[in-house]
């Protein structure tokens, strides 16, 4: 038996910004349709989109509330079929909230390259160049495992043939990472139309890292 003595306030505001960020992400061309979900973790619950319901119609009741193990607590709809993909994020990282995407950017990306190297210092945000995962069928253990494997080091990960996913403190920085990722793909594309791109090294990456944690502890803005 579940137990629903749950934080009914934090669920119940995570559920009003899940239908904020859905319909940010459709607009703003992150997702189409019903592809793509998003989550947000509040204690040992996770609140996520729905299954087939486009986000444009999606209302505060239809997004589910579930156990980290996928029993269904609150809700009228149906749930994502990628919750195991989000279950296996918060049981491996600290994230306190998921946006999966099919960007088109990054799926182009990913039907052609092993990662998105580090192109422009901004990828620090997402930890790094990010690997594509190798192509499991949504929906599977096996996918949730491999993004997890990635996230282990990153906040972003691609999925081959598929799209992406990364996590972040709150659903705004979960989302703003989505967005930076979809960025930095197209401009990837861009660059490799001018012929080889300039990749940052490993050094440079790790000057940028030591810079922002100088700023950060110093107090100065970026
Ligand atoms: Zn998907």
């Amino acid at each position: 038996m579940v137990d629903t003595n749950l934080n009914l306030d934090a669920t119940g505001q995570a559920q009003k910004d899940l239908v904020v960020f859905g319909r940010r992400m459709l607009a703003e061309g992150l997702a189409i349709g019903t592809a793509g979900n998003l989550s947000i973790r509040v204690d040992d619950l996770i609140a996520i989109t729905p299954s087939s319901i486009p986000y444009a119609d999606v209302e505060t009741e239809d997004i589910c509330v579930l156990t980290l193990d996928g029993e269904q607590v609150s809700g009228r709809a149906k749930v994502s079929s990628e919750w195991p993909m989000h279950s296996g994020i918060y049981r491996t990282t600290g994230a306190r909230a998921v946006v999966h995407t099919h960007s088109p950017e990054v799926v182009a990306l990913s039907v052609s390259r092993e990662e998105l190297p580090a192109i422009h210092y901004a990828i620090h945000a997402l930890g790094g160049p990010v690997p594509v995962v190798g192509y499991t069928r949504f929906g599977t253990d096996g996918l949730a495992r491999g993004v997890a494997d990635v996230l282990a080091s990153r906040t972003a990960a691609i999925l081959s043939n598929h799209g992406a996913v990364t996590f972040g403190d709150t659903i705004a920085q979960a989302y703003e990472r989505a967005h930076l990722l979809e960025w930095l793909a197209g401009v990837y594309r861009l660059s490799l139309a001018y012929g080889s791109p300039r990749i940052l090294s490993t050094e440079e990456m790790a000057e940028v890292a030591a810079e922002v944690s100088r700023r950060r502890y110093g107090g100065a803005t970026q």
